[in-house]
């Protein structure tokens, strides 16, 4: 027996954790945490608890390191899991930072408990390289390989693929993890599989397709310099991980392209202040410059001419919390223009929390979207109540929003429509049956009416 089970993302885009059962032995693929008011839970104690057995877990396979994919296994330790976590190799270097920020605020002030966990989590670690088979287990009559191939979503995203065998069964299962946009700035879009018989697709972009690459950038560029125009903040809202890298790229680009261009009066593109205040974001930026290797050829080429694209002079990053408390204050005092990158991308805590506070309500300053808001974050609440000039609950307190609310989609991240069918149809020998997961349920339910469009088969929303 060959099957598949879901234990997240199958309401909403986020606590991504499925399970590939063979025989009597199984792996997750992915364990995530649940964030906004998916699955009718909220990310607290309770609902972080592994409510499912694991007695059969033999590994974890981790398709990237985002929080929605990996936030819950420090819980799956608890739990009693003993197996190895299998990931790419930048993942291996990212999966302990990106956990030790998660037990600080979710788990244990307690230092030397957080480095226990992390020591456990390193030892359990094993980094496989893209593109090569990997044994998980082959004993008696049942076995699994796995392989994880470039995903193009954020720096060591992966999708996988399984080849697993039951007796005389034999089956390939391939696990789409949260899939780029092709043209995303530094790294190379993903390729299809060559073939697979059963396939479990995210779609949280099922239902829209993304602007292009250039008309996005020249958006970025119009959006900033109207919101600069009369000084003030512009705060964009975003990810560690993944996007503020892709912002802070699109961004030199547009120093580079414009530099000495007005934006307004004295401000130019090369005068323009870049604030990242977050010192996860700034260590994932210095992750992300490290491991160039696995850049594209268009970001490689970059630094063959010298460009530093993630470590440019104008961009100043604030690491102590003491000085974000003084960032956050001498900006909302002064309306200096600045533009400012802080965590987190849905406004669900981190300090962009602060900022906001101080900011939304004076009308110079702007908050730009750059990522997808889930519902119930404060993110979302901010994009659907602020441009009608309504409030956001933060903290308890109620802020009114005066500050100008943009959005320029497609630093998602994420695949759109048609790069999702572009990927199943890439398949030369298609699935014989498509579980739609991660995504809204009109996303899920279009990526559906899409793929039967195309006369794909067996699709199903779990
Ligand atoms: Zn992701």
């Amino acid at each position: 027996m060959i099957d598949i089970q879901h234990h997240g993302a199958t309401t909403g885009v986020t606590g991504s954790c499925h399970e590939l059962n063979v025989g009597h032995d199984g792996v997750l693929i992915d364990c995530g945490l649940f964030q906004g008011q998916e699955e009718g839970r909220d990310a607290n104690a309770d609902n972080l608890t592994i409510d499912f057995p694991i007695d059969h877990i033999r590994a974890l396979i981790v398709t990237h390191v985002h929080i929605d994919h990996v936030g819950r296994i420090p819980y799956l330790l608890a739990a009693g899991f003993e197996g190895p976590i299998i990931c790419s190799e930048p993942s291996a270097i990212m999966l302990p930072e990106i956990l030790e920020d998660a037990l600080k605020i979710g788990f244990t002030r307690d230092r030397a408990l957080i480095e226990q966990v992390l020591g456990l989590i390193r030892s359990r670690i094993v980094a496989v390289p893209y593109g090569q088979w990997h044994s998980v287990f082959d004993e008696g009559a049942c076995a699994l390989k796995v392989r994880l191939q470039r995903a193009g979503h954020i720096l060591g995203s992966a999708y996988v693929e399984c080849e697993a065998r039951d007796g005389d069964i034999q089956e390939r299962i391939v696990f789409s993890g949260d899939l780029g946009a092709p043209h995303a700035p530094l790294l190379p879009e993903p390729q299809p599989p060559e073939k697979t018989d059963r396939l479990v697709i995210e779609s949280t972009y099922g239902d829209k397709d993304h602007e292009d690459r250039e008309t996005r950038r020249y958006r970025l560029k119009a959006v900033l310099e109207h919101a600069l125009e009369d000084g003030g903040t512009v705060l964009v809202p975003a990810f560690s991980i993944g996007r503020t890298q892709e912002l802070l790229y699109e961004i030199e680009s547009l120093i580079a392209e414009f530099g000495e261009s007005s934006i307004e009066g004295e401000l130019t593109w090369n005068n323009l202040e870049i604030v990242v205040d977050s010192p996860l974001a700034a260590e994932f930026t210095r992750i992300y410059d490290q491991l160039k290797p696995f850049w594209d050829e268009e970001a490689k080429d970059l630094v063959q001419q010298g460009r530093h694209p993630l470590s440019f002079d104008q961009l100043t990053v604030i690491n102590d919390h003491k000085d974000h408390l003084e960032a956050v204050e001498y900006l909302a005092k002064t309306h200096r223009p600045c533009v400012v990158l802080a965590g987190s991308g849905m406004c669900a805590g981190g300090r962009v929390v602060n900022y906001l506070k101080a900011m939304l309500g004076d009308k110079r300053n702007d908050v730009l979207f750059v990522g997808y808001q889930a519902a119930g974050t404060s993110g979302r609440d901010i994009l659907t109540y602020g441009p009608r000039g309504g409030w956001v609950e933060l903290d308890g307190e109620r802020y009114d929003i005066r500050a100008r609310i943009h959005q320029v989609g497609g630093y998602s991240a994420h695949a759109g429509q048609s790069d999702l069918v572009r990927f199943v149809e890439g398949i030369s020998q298609p699935p014989s049956e498509i579980r739609i997961v991660h995504g809204d349920r009109a996303a899920k339910l279009a990526l559906k009416n899409k793929f039967q469009g195309i006369g794909l088969m067996g699709i199903m929303i779990p």
